[in-house]
Parts: structure tokens; sequence; C-alpha cells
């Protein structure tokens, strides 16, 4: 029997980030919002900052801002970025956040690419917009955001001045009925191989992905956290971060241009009564040692995100004897970030735990995922062996990049390639084994780069480790691990104590030809291990002298 399609009598509700600020507006005005300053402390509520968001919304239209046009921010993570997240979105414009970390002619090419319209920039962040200038042509207007006492930024052009703008309009604006399918924001990705590409977030997959983020079994943010996002506002939106504070009404604590500094970290978070972090691996391997060394402690902290690069065991460990528990989340960029989060039953045996939250998790809820063989293209079973690339759907995963390139990284049939191996168990636990470019084919097998580096790291006179593969004659790569000694072993660790450290901990032949001590790994524009450089500058493995290890 045929069934008659009848529709719903729901409403036709568009899905904007209008009703975030609704929520800050009307429901978080005590909510503070507090920000480091060089001049000290900036304190201001949601209360406070929603006139200011208006007036925002008003300069933007007086200076030309119209629905899609591309509005730039390169700004710290601070209370001001805060209201451009609110005031451009919501107004029709397209808030796009440059990561300050890149070099020029990277960001030359993402304003370009992006053909952005108006750039907000933070004082103390000219000197990266300087060799810019005369590049940028499609930039009409720069909006600057002085600090306060500071002198006038000499040798630039015409800018206008953020607080003057604001002190000109009204405290109410006619905000625009939306589309939820309307480009809300766009970040670009970190361009580890070749340049970086724009993803275009619309309002409904905002909206969506922040209401995925605030659920008890992914993030989990609430109303009693405060939020202290280690993680910059450029790198996909701060994970979602600062839009699911404002729907939940958690305080909101930034760390302005001291994001890099463990001390400002704890002492930001010790004075603010943080109760959630969120950050890279090597923000947290940088504060475990400075809590260590001092004797500090974060016991309000319940909560600290960790995703960008695969979490060492090491790494968990040494939180978890300092009392910060780890949550491990996967994603990128063209995830809006949120693909994965390791959360662990209440059933599970206390034995399993630390394995279960040392993977990525299980996909989020609102998002599909599956693992396909890189020739055949066939899905592969979730038996915790077989491996594959991962493939997400969902409402808030990227169908496609700005200006059109690289269509091949959607399937024919819907999916987006992530460019991440993993194996899934039967529970559903991913576990990455590398990303598909840093694998390393060594005589036919693949050795997981990010497996041995968490070995590595694990040996108590490790800080960092990173494992890149090296062209061999015989084997076709080899892997070589670039290894940082902790401060007080500088000099009294060496190649074979890792090498026998290994031993047994993974297969014979995946234990390094060589293991070569530096000071710091480079780190990428958002604090990844930067193995594009490490490749870039390698010596030659010297082949034939330790052939034995391999047989
Ligand atoms: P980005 O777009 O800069 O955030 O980079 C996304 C990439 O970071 C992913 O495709 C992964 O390769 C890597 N990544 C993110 N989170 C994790 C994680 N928890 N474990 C391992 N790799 C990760």
């Amino acid at each position: 029997m045929e069934v008659a399609a009848v529709e719903g009598l729901m409403q036709d509700y568009e899905l904007s980030l209008q009703h975030v600020l609704w929520r800050v507006e009307r429901l978080h005005q005590n909510k503070e919002v507090v920000t480091k300053r060089d001049e000290g402390i900036h304190r201001t509520t949601y209360g406070e900052m929603v006139p200011r968001i208006n007036r925002l919304a008003g300069a933007l239209k007086r200076i030309g801002v119209k629905p899609g046009d591309r509005v730039a921010t390169l700004a710290w993570n601070n209370n001001r970025h805060l209201e451009l997240y609110y005031a451009i979105p919501c107004m029709g414009a397209v808030l796009h956040t440059l990561n300050l970390r890149l070099f020029p002619q990277h960001l030359e090419f993402i304003i370009n690419d992006a053909a952005d319209k108006v750039l907000f920039v933070d004082q103390t962040l000219l000197p990266l917009l300087k060799p810019l200038l005369g590049k940028i042509p499609t930039i009409e207007t720069i909006v600057l955001m002085a600090e306060p006492g500071a002198p006038p930024p000499e040798g630039m052009p015409q800018m206008l001045d953020y607080e003057s703008l604001l002190a000109a309009e009204s405290d109410s604006y006619p905000w625009p009925k939306l589309s939820e399918r309307m480009a809300a924001a766009m970040c670009y990705t970190s361009g580890t191989t070749g340049n970086p590409k724009g993803v275009v977030y619309s309002h409904r997959s905002q909206f969506i992905h922040t209401m995925g983020v605030l659920q008890l079994d992914n993030l989990g943010l609430g109303s009693n956290d405060v939020l202290l996002p280690v993680v910059p506002m450029f790198h996909a939106n701060s994970w979602g971060l600062p839009y699911a504070a404002g729907m939940a009404g958690s305080k909101v604590v930034f760390l302005g241009r001291f994001s890099a500094d463990a001390k400002s970290i704890v002492e930001l978070a010790e004075q603010e009564d943080a109760t959630y972090l969120a950050g890279v691996p090597t923000i947290w391997i940088g504060l475990a040692g400075y809590l260590k060394e001092t004797g500090k402690r974060l016991p309000k902290v319940r909560t600290v995100v960790c995703g960008g690069s695969a979490v060492p065991q090491a790494l968990m460990e040494t939180m978890d004897s300092l009392g910060l528990h780890i949550l491990h989340a996967w994603g990128m960029t063209e995830t809006s970030p949120l693909g994965s989060v390791a959360r662990v039953p209440a059933d599970t045996k206390p034995e399993d735990e630390l394995r279960l939250r040392l993977t990525q998790g299980r996909v989020t809820p609102g998002v599909e995922i599956r693992i396909t063989d890189p020739t055949s293209g066939e899905e592969l079973p979730w038996d915790g062996v077989a491996f594959g690339e991962i493939q997400v759907r969902g409402p808030w995963i990227a169908r496609g990049y700005h200006n059109g390139y690289d269509p091949d990284k959607l399937t024919e049939d819907g999916w987006f390639r992530t460019g991440d191996v993993a194996k899934i168990s039967p529970e559903g636990y991913i576990q990455i084994v590398d990303r598909t470019k840093d694998v390393i084919k060594s005589g036919g097998e693949w050795i997981s780069s990010v497996e041995l580096e968490n070995a590595v790291m694990a040996h108590p006179k490790i800080l960092e480790a990173a494992v890149i593969g090296l062209p061999h004659a015989r084997w076709d790569e080899r892997p070589v691990v670039y290894a940082v000694a902790r401060p007080e072993f500088k000099g009294q660790v060496g190649e074979d104590e890792i090498k026998e450290f290994l031993k047994g901990k993974v297969a014979k032949w995946w234990v390094p030809d060589e293991v070569r001590f530096i000071d710091e790994v480079p780190k990428t524009s958002v604090g990844k291990f930067d193995k594009k450089v490490l490749r870039a500058n390698a010596v030659p493995i010297k082949e034939g002298v330790k052939e034995e290890a391999r047989k």
C-alpha cells in the first residue's frame, strides 16, 4: 500500500546565529566576558556587549557592508573579536577569521581568494598587515582596534577607529531576516599541502553545530561553566565554543595575545575560576610542565578539551596526575570542526578507560562516518583491524570549498573525504592511524607515524617527538624520529636508549632508523607538529649502517 506523504505542521523557523544573539541578550545579561590585555584585565558582561554588537552592525552597514560581503578579522581572542563574531553574521555578512600565525604570502592569498571587503585588525597585529599593503585590492576599509593609551600607528594608510565607529551608532539595530542557508562565517584550512582552501559555514550549519557542541555526551559545555578557550578564534571558529558559550550562557575568559604562555593560562584560569579549557596537545604539554615546576594546580577545571592532533598517552597520564581531565576530540576545519568525542560509558572496566579516552572517540550525533579502502573505495568493516580513509557526512560537514577548489573532496555519493586514515572498533571507537600523507610506507607495509610518536613520547626523558618517513633505497621509506628531550635531560638521552625503549612496544620493523635530537619540533600556524618543515630540511638516512634492526 502506498503511503500518502503528509507534511508536518511545524514552523519553518530559520536556524541562524541571530537566535544565539537573542539568547545572549535576553537570558545571559549578567554573564561576564573577561579579556587579558597588556594594561590589565578587561571586564564586561554580555549585557554590556549587546548594545555594542548592535552599534557594530550599524557601523558595518554605514561603511557599506552588504549581505554576503566578507569581513575579515585579524585579531586575538578578545571581547571585540566576540562582538565581531555576532555583528558580522547577524547583519548578513560573512565573518572571515584570519589566522595570525600565517606567513604574509598565505594571508595575501587568503584575503584575495575570499575577496574580503573590510578588515578589522588588532593594533598589536599591525606589523603583520604592513607587508600586505598594496597587495590586497579588495579591502576597501581597514578598521583599527586600538589598544587604550597606545600611540597612533605610523606608516599605515588611513584606518577607521573601532571605538569611534561604535560611538557614532545607535544601541539598537534592525536585524534583517536571514535565510538559514546564507553564509555566516569562513575559515581557511591550515594549508599543510598547497594553498589554504576556504571553508564556508552557513547559519544553519553553525546553529546545528552549536547545539551539537552543547550536548552532554559531546563537548557538554554548560551555563555553569567558565570557558577559557586557548584555541584561537581563527581556528575553526575556536571549535564552535564561543557560540556554544553564548547559547548556553557560559562566562568566557580570553587570553588576548598571551595564549602561548602557560603561566598566563594558569594565572587567568585561577583568577577567573575557569572550569573548561580547550586547545591542542602542545599547549597542554607546556601547561603540564609549568604546573609540575610550580606545584600549582587548577582544581576548578573539570574538562580540558584536546584535539587538533592525537593526544599522546604520556600527556593524558600526566594531566590526570595533575587533576586535569582531558576530553579527546577529533575534527577538522571542514567539519566545523566537531567530528567525534572520546566519552567513556559508565560501565567501562577501569582497565579499559584510558585506552578508550586515547581513541578519537565515537562519531558525534548528527554526523555519519565510514572508512573506505584507499584503492577500491569499498567500505571497510568496523572490526578494529581494517583501516582506511575516514569519510563523513552531516549538516555541519563541508560539501565544497570557496571558489570550487578540490571538487574531488566529495565522493560521488556525497561523503566528505577527510584524508585521515583510521580503524573503527565494533563499538564505534575511532582510532586514527595517520594522515594519508604522513603514513610511512616501508617494504609494502604501513607504519603509523602517530603511534610511533606516542610510543617515543612515553619515554620519561622525552618532551616531544615527531616522526616522518624518509626515502630508502631498499624499503621505499623508513621512519626517522625527531625528538626533543625534557629540559632536565638535555644531552643525557641518546638514540640507542630510545630504540631500546621501543623494543617490545612497537613491531620490530617499526623501530626507527634514526633518532635525531632537536631543540624544538617546528609547529604549524595552529600549533601542530609541522612535518612539512621537518621533511623539507631532513638530511637523508644513512643507509646500510643499521640493516640488522629491520630484519
Ligand atoms: P585542522 O583543519 O587544522 O583542524 O586540521 C584537521 C586535521 O587535524 C584532521 O584532519 C586530523 O588529521 C588532525 N586532527 C584533528 N584532531 C585530531 C585528533 N584528535 N587526533 C588525531 N588527529 C587529529
